[in-house]
């Protein structure tokens, strides 16, 4: 209770400074020629600010539905929870997209235990869409570590019929983070070959907090695949130091390869320029260790907020801004994936794509995933978010989201920035709950994505042209991503 009390102090404090910012002397002195301009924005942040929305529709999607696995009945419900506020809020035009997908998948219990030389119980997760065990199996356990070159240290002879915990990070720097997938999906195929019972990965998470993605091996990993807890991990290579390990495993996870459906909800506000459009994006789908608040609640919160305060202010910008919530990001961007197939024709009228979806913490600015034509205009159109301390624009290569869907095919994407805070800590975990998300810096992000799609939406001209194949191919091997990309495209033509 007094930590929610503080929060609300801090809270009316900083909306207090906000509005002195915006409204006050620094604002208004220096911008007072253009203070007709500049009204729209006014409006749209004093009421993200004070209205409260974004955190009030987090709670109920958290609470009410929580984790939203793709292709689940929680991730179905979450569409029509999305698409019943955004009606509720007038959006005559608010739907439901259909696409197939193509393979549901069901986590079952996974255990896991030392058999020898002790008995111990293991804390082990499975990653998504990875096959089960076949019921409780008993291998030995052996430690690989991984060359520079990607290839297994390990003596092939004895992978086969093996659990085998792999030092991924051993041999190269995989700090950035799609080298980390491609490294982590290769290795995974070189143990299947082999024979290996099944890969385990030490979880970089603390306090035996286990891991859960699919990155990299949607639609189904080529053998069981488990997050072992650091301690755990740590307890294991003790005893593989001292001799020879044996460890059962059992894993009910179950595939449903029956046609599917998962869905996308989509609605805009028509711009005086219709043919232009500004896209808001965010994915709804999470993984079910949790609720998903951080990873991407509080994105969806966000885009859902800024829809329903430019409805209530009637605002009408140039370009159309159309909201965008996406399922399937975390097998594979399939939402976005099927957004750009369902609109490929009008892929060239984007405007700008705007994704967020790294968690609620303090707004930095905006990611420009390689696009260095982009920075200059953005700059300029971004300015007003100094004011908010979040003009910050990268043109750093950083696909980790439904960014990716759109930069391959050459639209401009601009990412929201955030700092880090403990997103990396909670995100694909136990602890992604709503408590870990702070209203007030959820309400600034909203902002911040709101002022940039006013910004971009009311330009006279677009901020950049589409770019063509190539000249993506060429971006995404400058960046270091030609490989994670191939993960979900196969190879690029060259
Ligand atoms: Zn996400």
């Amino acid at each position: 209770m007094s930590t929610v009390q503080c929060r609300k102090g801090k809270s009316s404090h900083f909306v207090g400074m906000l509005l002195v910012l915006l409204f006050g002397t620094g604002w208004a002195v220096s911008q007072e020629s253009d203070a007709d301009r500049n009204a729209p924005l006014e409006h749209i942040v004093g009421a993200i600010m004070t209205r409260g929305g974004a955190m009030a529709f987090l709670e109920t999607l958290t609470d009410t539905v929580g984790g939203r696995v793709t292709g689940s009945a929680h991730s179905q419900a979450a569409a029509e929870l999305i698409l019943k506020i955004l009606k509720d809020a007038g959006f005559e035009n608010a739907h439901i997209e259909d696409y197939p997908l193509a393979a549901r998948w069901q986590r079952g219990p996974a255990s896991g235990w030392v058999v020898s030389p002790v008995k111990q119980p293991l804390l082990v997760g499975s990653y998504g869409w990875a096959p089960g065990t076949s019921g409780r199996v008993e291998v030995p356990l052996i430690v690989a570590g991984v060359g520079a070159d990607g290839k297994l240290s390990a003596d092939p002879a004895k992978l086969r019929g093996a659990a085998v915990l792999v030092d991924l990070t051993s041999g190269t720097d995989l700090s950035f983070a799609p080298n980390y997938v491609v490294r982590r999906s290769a290795v995974a195929h070189q143990l299947a070959a082999a024979g290996a019972a099944a890969m385990l990965i030490q979880s970089e998470k603390p306090d035996r907090m286990l891991y859960t993605s699919a990155a990299g091996i949607y639609p189904r990993a080529p053998l069981p695949l488990l997050s072992v807890a650091r301690e755990d991990a740590l307890f294991l290579l003790r005893l593989l130091k001292k001799g020879e390990v044996k460890v059962a495993l059992d894993v009910q996870n179950s595939f449903d390869l029956t046609p599917a459906k998962e869905r996308n909800v989509i609605a805009e506000i028509p711009g005086t320029h219709p043919d232009q459009i500004v896209l808001l994006g965010a994915h709804f789908d999470s993984w079910d260790p949790a609720q998903g608040a951080k990873d991407n609640g509080s994105g969806v919160a966000e885009i859902l907020e800024i829809a329903r305060i430019l409805k209530s202010l009637g605002v009408k910008p140039k370009a159309t801004i159309r909201f965008a919530f996406f399922s399937g990001e975390e097998q594979a961007c399939l939402g976005s994936r099927a957004y750009v197939d369902a609109y490929k024709d009008q892929l060239d009228r984007h405007r700008a794509v705007l994704i967020t979806d790294d968690g609620a913490q303090r707004p930095l600015g905006f990611v420009l995933h390689g696009r260095t034509d982009l920075e200059g205009p953005a700059r300029r159109v971004l300015s007003p978010l100094a004011a908010l301390s979040a003009n910050a624009i990268s043109a750093a290569g950083d696909l980790t989201s439904d960014d990716e869907s759109f930069v391959v095919l050459g639209v401009p994407t601009l990412s929201l920035a955030v700092e880090p805070g403990d997103y990396d800590t909670q995100h694909h975990t136990i602890t992604d709950t709503l408590d870990k998300v702070d209203p007030q810096m959820l309400a600034l992000d909203t902002a911040v994505l709101a002022v940039a799609a006013y910004q971009i939406a009311n330009t006279d001209q677009p901020l950049a042209r589409r770019w063509t194949a190539q000249e993506v191919t060429d971006l995404l091997k400058r960046t270091g991503q030609a490989e994670y990309v191939e993960l979900d495209y196969g190879r690029r033509e060259q």
